[in-house]
């Protein structure tokens, strides 16, 4: 529902700030678990941009069982193509420079706690210590000479969900590049990349207090992407305690690190995905110190605090 109001308030932005007697064409479709909604004066530009994050689902979703991640989280050892060992290396990168808390081995625990089958439930103290021996970038084993992945226990398995959609958006930017096309607008979701500019002037895009406590603000993007990871979209409520679907793979539980929701804009999709689940985790100190590193990104956050409304 989120998402629906997220892109909603994409389009009003894209409507009202643009000039009128220009053309902008828009087309919708459900991909990697949401909708991504592709706006562009040229007409070709969606199905370029469909195709290939269609492509990039069906190699890295860990629900299509075919996926280069679902074969290996089922044998524990394979040979990838380079495009799925560059993303976990990647993803291996950000773990460290974070601290651990982004980690795409938190896949046990985000089958434990039921966000992947949907059936939502708190594990016992002891399911938890006994996953979370499996959680732990350092325990997947990359041969670059060779782009095997190996997991070093029985039972490890990844899941690419916060960093696969900013690293499709960017393949997609490069296909529209490389058709020619200097301009368009990728939202998935909430996760957003913005192709050149609109007629002259950069894109612009809302983004919504995930609560509606504040007022919408506007920024500007341009050959850029935004991305926001909180605690208002996937999540459950049991006894008044809400427990949402990004994991502290330091405790096993849902990160309550102080913040609802964290935006975060970079050149590239996979970093902007990435670094805001990162700083979810992390928390408003260690994630703006986080956040120093890496000097081409903007961060924007908002805080448990602020927020009227559970
Ligand atoms: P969204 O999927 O809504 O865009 P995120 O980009 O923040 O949100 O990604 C959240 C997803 O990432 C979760 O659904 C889960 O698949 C995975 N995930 C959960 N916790 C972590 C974590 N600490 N590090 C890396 N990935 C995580
Ligand atoms: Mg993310």
């Amino acid at each position: 529902m989120n998402t629906l109001i997220n892109v909603f308030s994409i389009i009003i932005a894209v409507l009202l700030s643009g000039c009128q007697q220009q053309r902008l064409y828009k087309d919708t479709r459900v991909l990697m678990g949401t909708f991504v909604e592709v706006i562009s004066p040229e007409k070709r530009a969606s199905k370029i941009a469909f195709d290939e994050m269609q492509r990039l689902e069906n190699l890295l979703s860990k629900y299509k069982p075919d996926s280069e991640v679902s074969r290996l989280n089922a044998k524990g050892e394979l040979k990838l193509s380079p495009e799925a060992f560059f993303i976990i290396k990647r993803s291996k990168d950000i773990s460290q420079a974070s601290g651990g808390a982004f980690d795409i081995t938190v896949a046990p625990l985000v089958d434990l706690w039921g966000f992947t089958d949907r059936k939502f439930k708190i594990p016992q103290d002891t399911e938890i210590k006994e996953t979370l021996k499996l959680v732990g970038s350092e325990k997947i084993v990359l041969n670059d000479s060779n782009n095997v992945v190996k997991f070093s226990f029985p039972g490890m398995k990844i899941d690419l969900g916060g960093i696969a959609k900013g690293y499709a958006l960017d393949c997609a930017a490069k296909k529209l590049k490389d058709a020619g096309i200097k301009s368009c607008l990728i939202n998935a979701g909430g996760q957003v990349y913005a192709l050149g500019d609109k007629f002259g002037t950069p894109w612009m895009i809302g983004i919504k207090d995930p609560r509606r406590v504040e007022p919408t603000e506007f920024i500007t993007l341009e050959n850029q992407s935004t991305s926001t990871s909180g605690n208002y979209q996937q999540f459950f409520i049991k006894d008044g305690v809400r427990y949402a679907h990004i994991i502290d793979p330091k405790t096993g539980f849902p990160a309550k690190a102080g913040l609802i929701s964290v935006t975060v804009t970079a050149p590239e999709g996979l970093t902007a995905d990435a670094l805001s689940t990162a700083i979810f985790v992390l928390g408003k100190e260690k994630g703006e110190a986080l956040a120093k590193n890496f000097p081409q990104i903007k961060l924007m956050e908002v805080e448990e605090k602020t927020a009227k409304t559970q």
